[in-house]
């Protein structure tokens, strides 16, 4: 095969994989609704997302030619209140994903019962090859095309997979000048000095940490000396390996795009904290590396995926030897996966359990923009703390109560909220 060829084969298979993942969803959400005792029209109603806008941006490249980029808004349910979630800058975005990803944060609202609903949003691009000023154009760019259906009290973007608080400011500013009026309630995830909350950025790796430390409590682990492996060092593993060693868990392996580390002794987390580059980059300085499937494969106590999705599936299962799985990425773990793991005894936290503290900081900024009175560090650590520890054994007693898997327990407690109060709306 050409390289052409292989390219066709390679976007081809992520169609695919988008389109599986938004049934997968779909199927979970059924079940779910199935057993809340929902007819067949709530399910027909919370399928899809309510609204989905496709754009094209032009942006002027630095070399002068014009480049036409394609984005996406999906806001899949607002009758608890606005939309909310990230816009990820990735090549690969695509219309399933961003659907898929959309039902996905009204289920993390749900589930951490937020007044909003879900929404996401995408942009087809490789930001790592765009310069500053580029990605600057672009984002404004995005925010035009976007602008009639987005808003402090409709729907309320943050960053995701490669956009940023740079990012999510020049965002605030092309709105607030739109609008003619600041608006710092438009976005979250600002940097401080625009109205960002304290602890925004760390919070979808406190949120899992809080979700490990609940999850090795039910399981009689202690954090201190567990053995930990983190696949991924962006944002998210970067973060959660910090936390994690200074917690004295011993974190014997990680992974990033190109391979893995592993050291049973435990890493030198924070020697590779200082060599990582902002793409969280780090395997290539060294020689003795481990492929990402031999990493997720590794002895150890608690296995946190956190890089990208349909890691874990019918294929290697059966040889995860964690006893607590904990998704701090989306969708890591397959449909089929789920099932053997669960059958398998292993205790797994959803991601969208896992990864619902970036939403709730975002929530506590928008409160904070909203009231013109900001919170500090102490204080949206502690109320995310509660919200977490909260939702987690919300869905632990869902799950041992009716004999599910933490999945679908999830699932269950997400979509109840957004299901009745379609109904007290008269919508179904
Ligand atoms: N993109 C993040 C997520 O998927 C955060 C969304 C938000 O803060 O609104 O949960």
């Amino acid at each position: 095969m050409g390289t052409q060829g292989i390219a066709a084969a390679e976007a081809k298979q992520q169609v695919e994989e988008s389109l599986n993942m938004l049934t997968s969803t779909q199927i979970v959400v059924k079940e779910a609704l199935a057993k809340l005792g929902y007819q067949e029209e709530m399910y027909e109603l919370l399928k899809e997302p309510l609204r989905m806008l496709t754009v094209r941006i032009p942006v002027r490249m630095d070399d002068g030619h014009v480049e036409i980029f394609t984005g996406y808004r999906a806001q899949h349910n607002d009758a608890v209140g606005p939309t909310k979630g990230g816009v990820r800058f990735h090549p690969e975005v695509d219309e399933n994903e961003v659907k898929a990803l959309s039902m996905w944060m009204s289920l993390k609202c749900g589930i951490v019962d937020l007044p909003y609903g879900g929404g996401k949003g995408g942009i087809i691009c490789d930001p790592r090859n765009m310069s500053l000023g580029e990605l600057e154009r672009l984002s404004r760019g995005y925010v035009r095309a976007i602008s009639q259906i987005v808003g402090p009290t409709k729907d309320i973007p943050a960053p995701d997979v490669y956009t940023n608080s740079q990012i999510m400011a020049w965002m605030m500013d092309e709105y607030s000048r739109l609008r003619e009026y600041d608006s710092p309630g438009f976005i979250t995830g600002k940097p401080l000095v625009l109205g960002g909350s304290h602890g925004r950025e760390k919070a979808t790796a406190e949120g899992v940490v809080i979700c490990i430390e609940e999850a090795a409590k039910k399981r009689g682990i202690e954090i201190k000396g567990a053995r930990v492996v983190i696949q991924g060092f962006g944002n998210a593993g970067s973060f959660l390996a910090k936390f994690l060693h200074d917690a004295g868990a011993k974190v014997i392996g990680i992974s990033d795009a190109n391979g893995a580390l592993h050291d049973p002794d435990g890493l030198d987390i924070d020697y590779l904290l200082d060599r990582r580059d902002s793409f969280g980059t780090v395997t290539n300085l060294f020689d003795h590396t481990i492929t990402n499937q031999e990493l997720l494969e590794l002895d150890c106590d608690i296995l946190v995926p956190a890089a990208i999705s349909n890691q874990i599936t019918v294929k290697n299962a059966d040889n995860i030897k964690a006893s607590i799985v904990v998704e701090a990425a989306n969708g890591p773990t397959t449909f089929e996966a789920t099932k053997i793991l669960s059958e398998r005894g292993i205790l797994l936290v959803p991601d969208v359990l896992a990864s619902s503290g970036g939403v709730t900081v975002s929530y506590f900024e928008w409160v904070q923009n909203n009231q013109g009175y900001y919170w500090s560090e102490e204080e949206v650590s502690e109320k995310l703390r509660k919200v977490i520890v909260k939702s987690f054994n919300n869905v632990y007693d869902t799950a041992v109560a009716r004999k599910l898997n933490m999945r679908l327990a999830a699932y269950m407690v997400g979509v109840r909220k957004m299901s009745e109060a379609s109904r007290f709306r008269g919508w179904v």
